[in-house]
């Protein structure tokens, strides 16, 4: 079923249960995402769902209505350029057995391993067969680059869109949204594949877990495809159900990071530019290529960013909160921009060409962040390598932690 306001048949005669403090379509029990108040005009009390509130407001006198749409088979084709490698081919075929037998299954892949184009044939599978399928991601950059590129692979199929704010709707037969959307389903998918699954907020938030759970259907699956597993995840999918796919599909390594020390927050204070990452970006500028600077800080980040203008003027800065976030991006990719400062939310979902990166004060990051800013370089196929850089005051447990597990997957001997 796919909740809104204009369904037809009644889910629910309320749907918050004032009494039994839960939201029926997010399942939130949590008391203090409740709020109540007294309407004059009903003369009674209404409590209303704060957790999925983002969604439209569901409360305790309106009934959740929706709409149960029909299976319906299509004839499913996609158009795909390059050739699978071996390992993808191996892939997609764990993914149709999946979907075939309906169970669960968690592909470990690094980052530019193709994992878009490794569900392909699986989502052909489940459509020809009626089932209904869900692409989904914690992440609205991972949502709307994945629908792009099923767009393009398969043209003549509807494909809902759903992200905060946008809506592209048909029948939900085959639909790419925000895991937050999957409140908005209750038994529904037969096959949902996640994609960046520990991507933030997913994995600590034990109601979009739930969402997953409760959007699908008794005897759905699920496809995770991330490439730092958690133990949580092994458990969900069960330990007979992990694919690995160490190398990426281009066949070259991963990029190894160079690390330098130096202290640029300390010289920025000093209205100076870090000589190191002076250095870099010339280097990289007179190579024609273009660059990713991650800082941990956006403080830090806009300090540094009059500086860095003063050398190079085909420099921008994005962070999360940023109105201009989408455009410039695009104007990155088609190369207005040459050097990007970002806070970390372009470690995942974005793919520039020629792209080098750069971290200042690594040590301020975990190592699945690092790992995952790491995959930005060399994602192309003509563009294989890309260098990147971490500038940090000192090593951490974290850095080691990042170049070690980069070194395993170029070995093909990553472990969980
Ligand atoms: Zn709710």
């Amino acid at each position: 079923m796919y909740f809104h306001s204009k369904g037809e048949v009644v889910y629910k005669e309320a749907g918050v249960d004032i009494i039994k403090n839960i939201c029926h379509r997010c399942h939130n029990r949590d008391r203090k995402l409740f709020y109540e108040f007294y309407s004059e005009l009903d003369q009674h009390k209404i409590k209303y769902c704060l957790n999925c509130i983002g969604l439209g407001r569901v409360d305790s006198m309106t009934p959740l209505a929706g709409t149960e749409t029909h299976r319906r088979k299509e004839k499913c084709d996609y158009v795909l350029n390059f050739e699978l490698t071996d390992i993808q081919k191996e892939a997609s075929k764990k993914v149709v057995s999946a979907v075939r037998e309906r169970r669960h299954l968690l592909l470990h892949a690094v980052t530019g391993a193709g994992k878009t184009e490794i569900i392909f044939e699986g989502i052909k599978y489940a459509r020809e067969h009626g089932l209904n399928v869900a692409v989904v991601s914690p992440r609205i950059d991972v949502v709307k680059e994945v629908h792009l590129r099923l767009g393009d692979a398969f043209r003549k199929s509807r494909i809902d869109l759903m992200f905060a704010g946008v809506k592209v709707k048909f029948e939900h037969h085959f639909t790419v949204c925000t895991v937050h959307q999957l409140y908005n389903f209750h038994d529904h998918f037969d096959c949902i594949i996640v994609d960046e699954y520990d991507a933030f907020p997913l994995a600590d938030d034990k109601h979009l877990l739930g969402a997953i759970d409760k959007a699908k259907t008794a005897d759905g699956n699920i496809i995770i495809m991330t490439a730092t597993p958690t133990r949580k995840m092994v458990k969900h999918v069960g330990v007979g159900n992990i694919f690995q796919i160490a190398r990426r599909y281009h066949g070259h390594d991963l990029t190894v990071p160079v690390i330098h020390y130096g202290n640029v927050n300390k010289e920025v204070q000093q209205k100076k530019l870090n000589g190191k990452l002076k250095r870099l970006l010339d280097g990289i500028m007179d190579a024609n290529r273009r660059v990713l600077v991650f800082f941990p800080e956006i403080k830090m980040m806009y300090e540094a960013y009059p500086l860095i203008l003063k050398h190079f003027e085909d420099a921008e800065t994005v962070y999360s909160g940023d109105g201009e976030r989408y455009s410039k991006v695009e104007r990155m990719r088609e190369g207005e921009i040459k050097i990007l400062l970002t806070t970390t939310i372009l470690e995942r979902g974005v793919t520039f060409k020629d792209l080098d990166v750069i971290v200042v004060h690594t040590e301020y990051f975990p190592s699945d962040t690092l790992i995952q800013i790491c995959g930005r370089a060399g994602r192309k196929p003509q563009d294989p390598t890309g260098n990147v850089h971490f500038i940090t005051l000192y090593n951490t447990h974290h850095i080691q932690k990042t170049v070690r597990t980069i070194k395993a997957f170029n070995r093909g001997s990553a472990v969980i």
